[in-house]
């Protein structure tokens, strides 16, 4: 979490060879959009984990952030982030599962606006808190249940959705725009599916991309 100014600068001397290693390894694993990289890279990781977890911020894991829920780890973040950015223009885009909202700060680097839902409302209050101190303003958030998505602000150009699924709810496939493409973990299981959608009229062409490990995604009962 943020405390102070000083903090977006990071973590002493060491902060900006960490951060790099990061970004090796990123690249390592298949993620070769400078774009993506570029982001990645300045995209402070620490401000969105507790002062007791920040030294590990720029692992390459998924850290516990309270309330039972994750922040996502680097490489998925970026593997999604590549898959609906790269030869696609983001106009506005939708995130379900805001979190702590670090996916949010790198989509809100690369999109024209952003909405984000969050079902969990102390965690979209801090999400709030730590975007605003990046100084990112192309974001509208929303306390609800991301499964119904959010028509009122669509189409979008890409849908991400951060919270695993067993079935692909039918309601987001139909907030995509023409040539809109949706990234979604689905599965019943532990490990799960990245699926890529990608909508052409009435057509959708589904792509396996990875084996991913997300929270689920939970319908109904919000979190106050
Ligand atoms: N995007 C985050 C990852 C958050 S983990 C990051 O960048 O780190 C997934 C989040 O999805 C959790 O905060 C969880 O509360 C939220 N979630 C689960 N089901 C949801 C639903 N139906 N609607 C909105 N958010 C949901």
């Amino acid at each position: 979490m943020l405390n102070s100014k000083q903090n977006l600068n990071g973590i002493g001397m060491t902060s900006q060879r960490t951060r790099e290693r990061l970004i090796g390894r990123l690249r390592d694993q298949g993620i070769d959009s400078m774009a993506v990289l570029d982001v990645m890279r300045s995209t402070p990781r620490h401000i969105f984990l507790d002062e007791a977890l920040s030294h590990r911020a720029y692992e390459d894991v998924a850290l516990p952030i309270g309330h039972n829920q994750t922040i996502s780890q680097p490489y998925v973040v970026a593997r999604m982030t590549e898959a609906i950015h790269t030869n696609h223009q983001l106009d506005r885009v939708l995130e379900i599962g805001t979190g702590c909202g670090y996916q949010t700060a790198v989509l809100a680097r690369l999109a024209k606006r952003v909405m984000t839902i969050e079902r969990i409302r102390p965690l979209l209050d801090r999400a709030r808190k730590n975007l605003r101190a990046l100084e990112l303003r192309n974001i509208e958030f929303k306390h609800g249940d991301g499964s119904a998505g959010w028509p009122e602000r669509g189409p979008y150009d890409a849908i991400i959705t951060t919270a695993a699924p067993q079935h692909v709810p039918e309601v987001l496939l139909e907030q995509l725009a023409d040539g809109g493409r949706m990234v979604i973990p689905v599965g019943a299981d532990e490990i799960q599916e990245l699926r890529l959608i990608q909508r052409n009229q009435q057509e959708f062409k589904e792509t396996l991309l990875d084996r991913v490990r997300f929270v689920p995604l939970l319908t109904g009962q919000l979190q106050q």
